[in-house]
Parts: structure tokens; sequence; C-alpha cells
């Protein structure tokens, strides 16, 4: 297998139509469409509570549309438990969440591989030459996914005493290491510094350009996304206001008074926001 190029001859579009969910009371996605086309980096922005990881959810099979579907090619992913979804080429990164701290980074990202493997190869099945042999091959794999991460000289360390930004991409590590033919991650530069960001930045390029895979991407930050985009949707209070290029959506009026709106909000409630934020920057993995 050559060096951090999926083999992925096909990817498929990722089509939302008309996803609506309700929470007790709540409209949190209010008939949202749009279209991640192969190949691209699509964002999905908007403010806070506008329905980004609702959205993210639905698409990730996590919750179930009180209406509409989604689709990525011709499978219905509305109807599909989560763990299927690594199966037809849709792979999430799950933040901190599903991180074991005291593990090393090989290992951590071995287990996200694990739903391609024909099962149990880091139990005793190991002491049988065959699954020596898969182990050693899906190991090598995961090595190379992690180099093309820049977490090479990290593999055998805790993920623990990696950096905050080291860990994320662990977590991106993670996905890949699933082979996907679109990578989801949400809010990948959340309590990241400049640089750590600018880093992230590159790697979803990377992602894009080397292994020619689909990107969604959810963020709360315009700037960021700007920049590395080919198409943005953008929610607010759970509707779609505007679905374009970045630079028809950044001059798009609805878009400015939603985030204008937004960063009114966010600077009356300043001090509970950077509390957020540096909450989210210090969380440690266990
Ligand atoms: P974003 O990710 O854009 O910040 P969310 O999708 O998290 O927004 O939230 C959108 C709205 O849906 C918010 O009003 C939020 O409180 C509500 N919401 C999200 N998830 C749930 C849930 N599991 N139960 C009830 N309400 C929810
Ligand atoms: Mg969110």
């Amino acid at each position: 297998m050559s060096a951090a190029v999926t083999e992925v001859c096909d990817v498929p579009a990722l089509r939302v139509v008309s996803v609506t969910q309700h929470f007790s009371g709540v409209t949190a996605l209010d008939d949202v469409s749009f279209e991640v086309r192969p190949g691209t980096i699509h964002a999905l922005i908007g403010p806070n509570g506008a329905g980004k990881s609702t959205l993210f959810n639905v698409v990730s099979g996590l919750y179930r549309a009180t209406a509409g579907a989604v689709y990525f090619g011709e499978h219905a992913v509305t109807r599909m438990p989560p763990h299927q979804l690594a199966g037809i080429g849709i792979g999430r990164a799950f933040q901190n969440v599903a991180l074991s701290g005291h593990v090393t980074v090989l290992d951590n990202v071995m287990l996200g591989r694990h739903t391609l493997t024909s099962g149990g190869f880091l139990s005793a099945g190991l002491r049988l030459p065959k699954m020596r042999r898969e182990q050693a091959r899906h190991q090598g794999r995961v090595e190379e996914i992690c180099r093309f991460l820049g977490l090479g000289s990290h593999l055998h360390r805790p993920v623990s005493q990696l950096s905050y930004g080291d860990q994320k991409r662990v977590d991106v590590a993670r996905a890949l290491a699933t082979e996907p033919s679109m990578l989801m991650l949400d809010e990948p530069a959340a309590g990241m510094n400049d640089t750590e960001t600018d880093a992230i930045a590159a790697i979803i390029r990377d992602v894009r350009d080397t292994l020619g895979i689909s990107v969604l991407l959810v963020e709360h930050d315009m700037a960021l996304v700007m920049g590395i985009a080919d198409h943005v949707t953008v929610l607010d209070f759970g509707k779609r206001i505007a679905d374009g290029t970045p630079a028809q959506v950044r001059n798009d009026p609805e878009v400015i008074r939603a985030y204008l709106g937004a960063v009114a909000a966010e600077a009356a409630g300043a001090e509970d926001f950077s509390d957020h934020e540096a909450d989210a920057s210090n969380e440690e993995t266990n």
C-alpha cells in the first residue's frame, strides 16, 4: 500500500435533504438541505446554538431526524446505526471523549482501525501467525497515517503527554484509520491557539488534496473556514440562511447580520464565554 494514500476510487456525495430536528419544544434544525460534493471541503458554520452539532449528529447516526433524510451515495444514512457508518465510508472524529489518556498514540489509532479488521487482533488471537501478520499490516498503515498527520515522533507516547493540538490530531488519525471517503470534524480548532489552528487547517487541506476524500467541517469561526473551504453552508437558529462559495457567503447580508448579532451576544456574556473556551483548552483526556 502506498504511503498515506487511501485507495478511494469512488467518493460519493453526501446529500442532506430537508432535515428537521425537534427536541421537546426546540426546533434545532428546520428543513435544512445541502450537498457535499465529492472531494471537497464543505464547511457548516453558524453562531452558537445554530444547530451545527445537531446536524453533525444526525449525519453520524446519533440522532434520528424528526423529518427529512441523509444519503451517502445510495445509502440512506438516516436509518443506519452509528457503528455501520465506518463501513460505508463515513469517518467521524469524536473530540476528546473516545481517547484514552494512558494509552499510546499508536494503540489509540489502532482502536480506530478496529472496524476494518476481522476482529480480535488485540486479544489472544495475536498468538496465531495469521493474526500476527494481519496486525502488523494494520499497524504499518496506522503508522503511515500518524506520520501523515505529523504524529510520527509520538507513536509510543501516552496521549495524555501530548499537547492539546496533538491530541486533536490523534482524533483525526483515529477517524482516518477507518479509511473513510468522507471525514467529519466538529470544531477541530476549538480551544486551539493560533499556531495549532493554522496547523490543523493545513492538515484538513492535505486530507482533501492528498487523500482525495471529502471533509465535512463544522466550525464556529467563520474566519478560519474561509481560507480552506470549497463550499460553505450557514445555519442560524436551525435554518439554512446561506449556501455558496466562501466569497458568496462572506458578503451575504443575512450572514453578516447573524454574525454581528452573535458577536454582540457573546460580548454581552463575555466572561462566561471566555471561561468556556479556557475550560475546553485545558480539558484533560483520560
Ligand atoms: P451548535 O452546535 O450550532 O452550537 P447545537 O446543534 O448544539 O448548536 O444546538 C442547537 C439547538 O438545539 C440549541 O438550542 C440546543 O440547546 C438544542 N439541542 C441540541 N441538542 C439537544 C438535545 N440533545 N436535547 C435538547 N436540545 C438540544
Ligand atoms: Mg456545536
